[in-house]
């Protein structure tokens, strides 16, 4: 344990830094030049510098009922969990939030959209927790990601990110370098997605969604250990457990992957869609035939609220 001396020594070193970035400057911007007053929080908050920052897609849908904002009140709670589990602070009434998010929504005259809080850090340059942060939503018109397409995967050469260096199952910023990376490789090689491995070589999720995969009737999908089990993919469990379809959580490999029947993908932004291809492996069995699309039906008929009718996609 460090002296007192000695550790007020280097508070007063911390404080001393704050208080100088915390005084108003000129920042420069795209070729201007701005007050630190005008581009505020973000130009230095600990989220942009350091990705500390936490948060959320939710999916707003038109149903007979009015909006559904499907959801919403996991995923707010899924992003204080997120908050939490890296000592961001979240002081949110999150009954609040989701009121909020409706009046948003409103204000921008959508329905169908796309909600994406974040929970941003103060403007903080140490590499100490900020105890203080933000709440931004924003929302814009969304309809289908993919349009309708399969997809073309390819294995990542960038793997998942590792548990022991972040934690995983938060939705942290910072955590998404590897999503960007991996995506932004597949599509320079001409594929739509890429399915990561972890350090074990399991295979985890895409770069924004979970992955399932069915053979010989049975669906399976990796154990939630290192993955975000996200709220779809429960929410699919749920729902397969309802139709008596088996769903079996285990340690898949790249290997399961190039031998099954068909795969699909599923989180809120992409909801479920299929795959046509992992590499140069076609899935042998029609995504129209597999268990995938039973459940792409169900699904979209819970978030329009429509339990007891067929919605054609
Ligand atoms: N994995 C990753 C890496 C994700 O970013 C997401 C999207 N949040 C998911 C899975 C799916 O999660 P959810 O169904 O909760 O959207």
């Amino acid at each position: 344990m460090p002296s007192i001396k000695r550790r007020l020594f280097f508070y007063s070193v911390i404080i001393k830094q704050m208080i100088n970035y915390k005084s108003e400057k000129v920042i420069y911007r795209d070729g201007e030049f701005y007050s630190s007053k005008d581009l505020g929080i973000v130009a230095a908050s600990q989220t942009l510098h350091y990705g500390f920052g936490a948060f959320e897609g939710i999916r707003s849908y038109q149903t007979a009922n009015g909006i559904n904002l499907f959801k919403a009140k996991e995923h707010f709670e899924r992003l204080k969990d997120s908050c939490e589990q890296i000592h961001l602070p979240f002081e949110w009434n999150i009954n609040q939030l989701v009121k909020d998010t409706y009046k948003l929504l409103s204000k921008n005259k959508l329905v169908n959209a796309y909600i994406r809080p974040i929970v941003i850090a103060e403007a903080d340059m140490t590499m100490v927790n900020s105890n203080k942060s933000h709440i931004i939503l924003m929302a814009w018109e969304w309809n289908s990601y993919y349009g309708g397409e399969l997809l073309k995967t390819c294995f990542s050469s960038y793997e998942s990110r590792n548990p022991k260096s972040s934690p995983i199952s938060a939705k942290v910023t910072g955590n998404y370098l590897s999503s960007v990376l991996a995506v932004s490789e597949a599509k320079r090689k001409g594929f739509d997605e890429a399915i990561l491995t972890d350090m074990h070589g399991y295979l985890t999720e895409s770069s924004s969604a979970n992955i399932f995969i069915e053979n010989d009737g049975k669906l399976y999908t990796p154990k939630e250990e290192n993955i975000i089990a996200g709220i779809t993919r429960k929410t699919i469990i749920q729902l397969a457990k309802e139709l008596d379809i088996e769903v079996i959580e285990k340690n898949l490999t790249p290997e399961d992957l190039k031998k099954t029947d068909a795969a699909f993908l599923c989180g809120t932004a992409v909801e479920i869609v299929g795959l046509q291809l992992i590499e140069n492996h076609v899935f042998p069995l029609a995504f129209a035939d597999s268990l995938g699309a039973i459940l792409q039906r169900v699904y979209k008929n819970i978030v329009l609220d429509k339990l007891s009718f067929e919605v054609i996609i």
